[in-house]
């Protein structure tokens, strides 16, 4: 292929990119938050597993301290009854000495008991909320879903026919020049190629050697290889070399 074929399909190639990253921008910013929402969905749903883990485990050291609590209450109940046939001293120092314990235990274990409940009210509010979030994000998700589906199915034949003609065009070059225009293509936002103006790079305006001015260019016919800009690497053409 000579070098005025290679830069006309080129061009032609990079416009078929321009063209595709224009369909794709349809969808493209829905995606990315599409992938945001399952990323946060799934943070969300393990954390409602932890918080569900939790609260069971609460639940259950409550209901036990619950038990512990009415035992001791009632402990202290059938003491108190005792209380009145108490005559001797000694007696009844024992008997202070154990409703003191009994009085420390309960302390202690309502101290418990009210601290876990409080707990486990937070708890509750926390994965109240997350419902709260998630069944949001569910529908958020699935909207966009149908959202993104519905641009991909409407620009399908569209994107399938650059992407042939891409195919066309790039089969013609060899591998390694097919990855890296693709690699640059990507880089540089579809925008590789400068036309020659004068003497000057039109992509970064930089004055070209003397050996790429228009209609001097030192390249013979046969001359494959394409000219880069120095400066800013884009391949370079010249008007003529697209108009004639
Ligand atoms: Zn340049």
């Amino acid at each position: 292929m000579d070098r005025i074929s290679r830069i006309r399909h080129i061009i032609r190639w990079q416009d078929l990119y321009q063209e595709k990253k224009v369909i794709v921008s349809t969808y493209e910013g829905s995606e990315q938050k599409f992938t945001k929402l399952q990323g946060d969905n799934n943070l969300a749903q393990e954390n409602k597993q932890k918080l569900t883990e939790l609260s069971a485990t609460l639940s259950e050291k409550i209901t036990q301290e619950e038990t512990h609590l009415d035992h001791i209450l009632n402990q202290i109940d059938s003491m108190e009854k005792d209380r009145d046939n108490l005559k001797m001293s000694r007696q009844i120092k024992s008997w202070e000495k154990d409703m003191d314990r009994l009085a420390q235990d309960r302390a202690v274990i309502e101290a418990q008991f009210y601290y876990d409940k409080s707990k486990m009210g937070d708890i509750s509010q926390e994965l109240e909320n997350l419902e709260g979030n998630l069944s949001t994000m569910s529908g958020e998700i699935g909207q966009l879903e149908t959202h993104i589906n519905g641009l991909k199915s409407e620009t399908k034949d569209e994107r399938k026919k650059i992407e042939v003609e891409i195919e066309e065009i790039s089969s013609q070059f060899d591998s390694h020049f097919v990855e890296y225009f693709e690699r640059i293509l990507s880089k540089n936002r579809g925008i590789v190629l400068a036309e020659i103006e004068d003497d000057t790079c039109s992509g970064c305006n930089i004055l070209l050697p003397t050996a790429f001015y228009s209609g001097t260019i030192i390249q013979s016919e046969e001359d494959s290889s394409l000219l880069q800009c120095p400066n800013c690497f884009r391949y370079l053409y010249d008007k003529e070399d697209i108009t004639l």
